[in-house]
């Protein structure tokens, strides 16, 4: 946090400690009194320790659905908003858009497949995507690994490509709720980013201001999730759908397990290659399962029924569209990817069967590995990560590689290894729990 303290205001028509003293006293805060703390801070008239006080009143007070509304109106306000009406179906109406929001997990690296195969049934997907903090990784990370692709477009570069392809992956701009990506930064420094109505209004002010028709949310509980514990995902879910709704957005959650990783990998450059599998017909049963399932529900939203995404991976028209996806960003579909230099294969002690692999300990092992950041500014390792061998409900024999850690800077394997201490259970072969394990559905219920 670098700006100066802000100098005294007179003429502001609230001053920041009523606000900071109202929900600390557990008041409502009026809607004059949101719109302006937003529109303050943005300004650099609301200092940072008085936001963070602010944050940390709202976490420890909540809400209520009035105040979230119109905190994520402000932040909207704060920036740009993009229209795709300009888009134009075969027909000559207007193309429908749909978007796909995760709450970020391991190995998810499911808006690769996902963006080109709604794209194949004529619904335009302006996938805006981030880069990875911490143990989940980030989109636009992952696809950066392939040779000359770029993630940052213009608005019309944007466009161009929806109507001409039909989808895009790219860097949100600085002009879509740059509120957010103030008090974003604070959260993340001043312990305040596990507060529903912030998470909420942060996640929807850039969805809406984005201008999709539909969204479809997979949010995410379980180990390497935000939202541990099952309840306060659907509390999340339900705060967000309401927000898209009230907004005029077709709004869906998914509420889906993040006890254990997405797929086989975890990393950068691998995660792509699992994509590409996925986009090939094949790849694992659980990131096409989630894949068509996202599909169907934004499909569905943009008003498109009676067709079945699974065909389209299976036929190849959605590698089609992948590739001429990738392509329009300047990379090559068929460049050979980055590879790690360094391996190291941990092996499974006994044999049984594996009941449990940790979201969150593979996700820290592919982050010390060099896959994520510690600090927005540091750079990722394409080739680094996890590489699974097993899932659990898998037999395991005793010696098997159950993982293969990857990175370009072996010194790093320690603190890997560490990180995967206790992140597995084998239960041994013909032991009752062995026998009468079932692994936790993917799917847990949809919020609408
Ligand atoms: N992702 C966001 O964009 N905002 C949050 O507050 C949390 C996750």
């Amino acid at each position: 946090m670098t700006d100066p303290s802000p100098a005294p205001t007179p003429h502001e028509p609230f001053d920041a400690v009523e606000v900071i003293r109202a929900k600390r006293d557990r008041h409502t805060l009026t809607g004059e009194q949101i719109d302006w703390v937003v529109d303050a801070y943005t300004r650099g008239v609301v200092a940072h320790e008085q936001m963070s006080a602010l944050a940390m009143a709202i976490l420890l007070n909540g809400m209520d659905r009035s105040e979230i509304a119109r905190w994520t109106a402000a932040m909207i306000a704060s920036g740009e908003r993009m229209d795709f009406s300009g888009l134009r179906a075969p027909d000559g109406g207007v193309k429908p858009t749909a978007d796909k929001h995760s709450t970020g997990g391991v190995g998810d690296k499911i808006t690769l497949p996902l963006a080109p195969l709604v794209a194949v049934y004529g619904v335009a997907v302006p996938q805006l995507s981030g880069r990875g903090l911490g143990h989940t990784g980030g989109t636009l990370d992952k696809l950066e690994s392939i040779p000359g692709w770029r993630a940052d477009l213009t608005n019309q570069a944007m466009m161009d490509q929806l109507q001409d392809v039909g989808a895009v992956i790219c860097a949100a701009g600085a002009g879509l709720a740059p509120a957010d990506k103030k008090l974003y930064a604070l959260r993340d420094v001043t312990g305040t980013v596990e507060a529903i109505p912030l998470i909420a209004s942060s996640i929807m002010s850039k969805k809406i201001a984005e201008g999709t028709g539909t969204l479809v949310l997979d949010v995410k509980c379980g180990s390497g999730a935000f939202m541990k514990d099952e309840a306060q995902a659907r509390e999340l879910a339900r705060t967000m759908v309401d927000l898209g709704r009230d907004a005029g957005v077709t709004t869906t959650a998914l509420l889906t397990d993040m006890s254990t990783p997405l797929g086989l990998t975890a990393g950068n450059a691998i995660e792509v290659e699992e994509s590409v599998e996925v986009l090939a017909g094949g790849g694992p049963a659980d990131v096409v399962e989630l894949t068509v399932a996202l599909a169907r529900a934004m499909l569905a939203g943009a008003g498109v029924t009676g067709v079945d995404p699974a065909e389209a991976l299976a036929d190849g028209r959605a590698m089609d569209v992948w590739r001429r996806m990738i392509a329009a960003q300047g990379g090559d579909p068929d460049a050979a990817l980055p590879r790690a230099r360094q391996s190291h294969v941990l092996t499974a002690p006994e044999p049984g069967v594996l009941t449990r692999l940790d979201a969150m300990a593979v996700g820290l092992a592919a982050w010390r590995l060099g896959a994520g950041r510690a600090r927005r500014e540091d750079p990722v390792q394409a080739g680094a990560g996890v590489r699974m061998h097993a899932k659990p409900g898998d037999t395991v024999q005793a010696g098997q590689p159950l993982l293969t850690l990857l990175t370009d800077t072996p010194e790093q394997f320690d603190r890997a290894l560490a990180a995967l201490e206790g992140g597995f259970d084998i239960a041994p072969a013909g032991s009752g729990e062995a026998a009468s394990f079932s692994p936790r559905p993917l799917l847990i219920d949809r919020i609408d």
